[in-house]
């Protein structure tokens, strides 16, 4: 298949374009769009043959359900059963935007969409693209992120193309996403919300409006044989073609762990990458250093992670090593991705200098 490519700013809408989309869509075909939080890889929900599609595009399990794109509230009759309460208040307090919201599905949603499940992700976008896009095609658009499984999010629409060339009707471009990272995604269907995802929509603002929400055990820890809920987290996911370590500790002890590590590895013949924060990027010697961007704003770092990730892939890193983050915040998100792009390998820097000096501490 040849795939169409047009591009177009929130700004500036090209009209048409979007209804050929739409026309797209309709007709059962798949279209690559931009979103707030990463480009998505959208077929019409309601339609089993088009999610068919996208997992085959993807590459992906299809027990990984995906997520209906809405652009009208009240159009959440027609896919979800049970409705709670909660359901109005998040959306009051945060849609349009970054949050998808697990509800009980209705007989509508095929369960070709739903990975089998009986319930449904719902998202309202912000992205005013996403938006007219939708509209478009009739309001209910399933997405998952537009790569390849296994691959990190797309930010940008290249990395659309490097995944999905000939295996979609068409592409938008619609420049650099803002967020980066994927939605913050909250389950309503079992007494406590709980968050299966994190996102930029944090705990903290949950907490805010609902109370008190729990955060799935997976999130965070290691692969321990518990089974995420989300399904798609079950997944390696993010992951770099190389071997990817986090080091945590005091500065100094991560910068001189990170320098020698990155060393030994280019000694051993090994293309070395390391993410850093601003403040510590000028510090490391290694064949490609990222600045991540700020600690003090980690939303930055949200959003160039991905493109780091794939960064190291196209510059054949073996490999790497990343500073660790607060895990606050959005920053509960960016350890999410961080930790899974690297197996769960974490080092602590302090420990290992610790051990080198005897057991004595420095
Ligand atoms: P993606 O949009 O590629 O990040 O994938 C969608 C994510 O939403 C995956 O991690 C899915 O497991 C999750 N998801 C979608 N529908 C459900 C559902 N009904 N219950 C739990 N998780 C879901
Ligand atoms: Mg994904």
């Amino acid at each position: 298949m040849k795939t169409e490519y047009i591009s177009m700013t929130e700004e500036n809408i090209d009209r048409q374009g979007i209804e050929r989309a739409g026309e797209i869509l309709r007709a059962g075909g798949l279209v690559a769009f931009p979103t707030e939080t990463v480009y998505g890889l959208g077929g019409d929900a309601l339609n089993p043959e088009s999610s068919k599609k996208i997992y085959a595009a993807k590459g992906r399990p299809s027990d990984n359900p995906l997520i209906v794109h809405i652009c009208r509230l009240e159009d959440t009759e027609a896919i979800a059963e049970k409705i709670p309460e909660t359901y109005y208040r998040l959306a009051k307090a945060f849609w349009p935007g970054p949050l998808t919201i697990i509800l009980n599905k209705s007989s509508r949603v095929p369960v070709e969409t739903t990975g089998g499940l009986g319930t449904v992700a719902i998202r309202f976008p912000s992205n005013r693209i996403a938006h007219a896009l939708i509209e478009a095609e009739g309001g209910f658009i399933a997405a998952p992120s537009a790569n390849r499984s296994g691959r990190p999010s797309p930010t940008l629409a290249k990395y659309c193309r490097e995944d999905l060339d000939g295996r979609v009707e068409m592409i938008i471009d619609g420049g650099q996403v803002g967020i980066g990272v994927e939605s913050t995604i909250v389950d309503l269907t079992e007494g406590r919300p709980v968050i299966l995802r994190p996102g930029r929509i944090t705990k903290e603002m949950l907490d805010a409006e609902l109370g008190s929400v729990d955060v799935d055990r997976t999130i965070l820890s290691a692969d321990s044989g518990i089974r995420p809920k989300a399904p798609g987290m079950k997944y390696r996911h993010y992951a770099p073609k190389g071997d990817l370590k986090i080091v945590c500790g005091s500065r100094d002890n991560v910068v001189a762990y990170i320098n020698e590590a990155a060393a030994a590895a280019h000694a051993a013949g090994g293309k070395t990458g390391v993410i850093a924060a601003e403040d510590t990027c000028a510090m490391y010697r290694a064949d490609s250093v990222k600045c991540a961007g700020s600690r003090q704003d980690e939303e930055t770092v949200a959003r160039e992670l991905f493109r780091i990730l794939r960064e190291f892939d196209d510059e054949n890193c073996t490999v790497m090593f990343s500073e660790a983050f607060d895990d606050s915040g959005i920053g509960m998100a960016v350890m999410n991705r961080l930790t899974k792009a690297a197996g769960h390998q974490i080092v602590d820097a302090d420990a290992y200098r610790q051990k080198e000096n005897g057991g004595v501490g420095v």
